[in-house]
């Protein structure tokens, strides 16, 4: 005979059940304390990108708050049964003061509001006015979370007037406003989002090396830490590795060659896994889909795809590699520049003798030469050149932008290659933009 207890219809399966409220990589709060540190916090902390949709986690009226609270823009949603929601440090409303909004109803947007140190939202279940701890298992540190996806947790709610949704929709790209870093001769890691007039952020000290790249930005400290960070220049650093000797960030992915030689990737989020790529490494290239290294003999190996794709050797006697989505660039060990265009087994077209240094973006090649002259082409692979002038020690280009070291000074002009420069700072010793 089956328990008579364990009838559960359809609707009182689906009742009460809330919905997450945003998309994010990386849990950095939780009921209790904020991760990796010893402290106490009510609520978790979803870190995501200012401007992210917000939902609202189940059927409530309304309670618009702002002004002095820590929470800073924030929003109180009142379900049945005593039950309420929090969402915290707002960079705007959706929603009206009291109005009704369904389960999973945009009700806002993720800031840094209030007492915050990064964008974020603040997320909380209360009862009674007391927050509950509820989200702990589905939602540890460092894990993430997809919007719209259904909380497991289950109060005692009647069944919402919405179906939960089954079909989460991806989260909108969150804009990414171009960035620059420099690393100054103490190694402080400064960077700037937007317009090149936007102020530094001093994101860190102790800098041996860094890079800029979408929302993420990444630096090895003086002990061969790799530390990355991901959404706004003041959200929290994560030691990501140790040992490490030299990095590159694309998208969702970080390579890494450690002080050993070895080659290891990440996909996702910073607390994934790291896949073992290749021993003997000298150096590391990423590009969307598209991994490279150079070996200790100056071999070039890339592949493409799956991390687990065959490699595919590309050339030999090389001191550096460059790569796009289409583009492959390489200076050779007697300061020769070639690119190829197309898949990676397109032909290889020289681009210049007595070159040192090279960088390429979207169809633009930057080169270095050997007389500190650096010139930039815009187009096609023969395009013509444009000087950038001279003593020079680093030329870095994006689509859009054209950053030089001069004398230990960062200078950055954007739009037309002809255009005015901008002096960024002095007592520079790296240069990243994206
Ligand atoms: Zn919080």
């Amino acid at each position: 005979m089956a328990p008579l207890l364990m009838a559960t219809s359809p609707a009182q399966a689906e009742s009460g059940a809330m919905v997450t409220p945003v998309t994010s990589t990386l849990i950095t709060g939780i009921h209790g304390h904020h991760c990796g540190y010893n402290d106490t916090h009510r609520g978790t902390d979803f870190a995501a990108p200012s401007g992210r949709q917000v939902y609202a986690a189940y059927d409530g009226h309304v309670d618009l708050r702002s002004g002095s609270s820590g929470y800073g823009t924030h929003i109180v949603l009142s379900h049945p049964n005593g039950y309420s929601t929090l969402y915290g440090h707002l960079s705007g409303y959706a929603v009206g003061e009291g109005q009704h909004v369904a389960r999973g109803t945009v009700i806002g947007y993720v800031g840094s509001t209030g007492d915050s140190s990064g964008p974020h939202l603040h997320f909380e279940i209360r009862r009674n006015g007391a927050s509950l701890n509820v989200l702990n298992s589905q939602f540890p540190c460092r894990a993430t979370s997809t919007a719209l996806a259904p909380i497991t947790w289950s109060p005692d709610l009647p069944a919402s007037s919405t179906p939960p949704p089954t079909a989460p929709p991806p989260p909108a790209p969150a804009p990414i406003a171009p960035r620059i870093g420099i690393l100054d001769g103490a190694g402080t890691f400064f960077a700037k989002d937007g317009g090149l007039d936007a102020p530094w952020v001093n994101t860190s000290g102790g800098g041996t090396a860094m890079a800029v790249d979408g929302d993420r930005i990444g630096m090895i400290d003086g002990a061969g830490n790799l530390w990355v960070k991901d959404g706004g220049l003041s959200s929290a650093w994560f030691n990501v590795h140790p040992g490490v000797a030299a990095f590159s960030l694309s998208g969702d992915r970080i390579g890494i060659v450690t002080t050993g030689g070895d080659a290891y990737l990440q996909d996702g989020s910073l607390s994934g896994a790291w896949q073992f790529l290749a021993h003997d490494a000298d150096n590391i290239t990423l590009a969307a889909e598209r991994i490279g290294l150079i070996d200790g003999s100056g071999i070039v190996f890339v592949k493409e795809g799956s991390p687990d794709a065959p490699w595919t050797t590309q050339a030999h006697d090389v001191r550096q590699l460059v790569m796009t989505d289409s583009r492959i660039g390489i200076v050779t060990e007697d300061d020769v520049a070639f690119v190829k265009e197309g898949d990676l087994y397109a032909p290889w077209v020289e681009q210049s003798g007595s070159i040192v240094q090279m960088s390429i973006s979207g169809n633009r090649i930057a080169v270095l030469d050997t007389n500190t002259i650096a010139h930039v082409r815009d187009g096609g692979l023969q395009s013509p050149w444009t000087q950038m002038g001279n003593q020079i020690s680093r030329v870095e280009v994006t689509a859009t932008r054209v950053g030089i070291i001069r004398n230990g000074e960062a200078w950055v002009k954007e739009g037309d290659l002809n255009g005015a420069w901008h002096v960024m700072a002095h007592n520079v010793t790296g240069l990243s933009l994206s």
